[in-house]
């Protein structure tokens, strides 16, 4: 089970309390200065790591906002959430990752 925190609200709680959004920071690729090969990778592929994710949740039991989690797929072990504005993780998160990957010495990723 997850314990997630919406950095809107502060509330932690169960993962039944979200809905998955799947992989974070997708890049949109529509619209005529796209290739037909460029939008169908931004629609239907997506990474499925085994190692750290970055991906959107929903408070869906809450306030309603989406945001993002880092966490890795191999420990279920929740980095941190942040606001869905945000490019990348803040450096807290980060930092934090490369402390976990550091003390157990696990690759960030080992399939992409
Ligand atoms: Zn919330």
């Amino acid at each position: 089970m997850l314990l997630l925190t919406c950095p809107y609200c502060g509330v932690t709680a169960e993962e039944t309390e979200f809905h998955p959004g799947g992989q974070a920071h997708i890049e949109r690729k529509a619209g005529t200065e796209h290739s037909d090969a460029e939008f169908e990778e931004y629609l239907f592929l997506r990474n499925n790591p085994k190692g750290v994710h970055l991906e959107r949740w929903r408070h869906q039991y809450g306030c309603g906002k989406w945001f993002n989690v880092a966490r890795d797929t191999r420990t279920l072990e929740v980095y941190g959430s942040y606001e869905i504005e945000a490019k990348e993780p803040p450096q807290e998160i980060k930092d934090r990752i490369a402390q976990r990957l550091a003390e157990t010495g696990l690759p960030e990723k080992t399939v992409n």
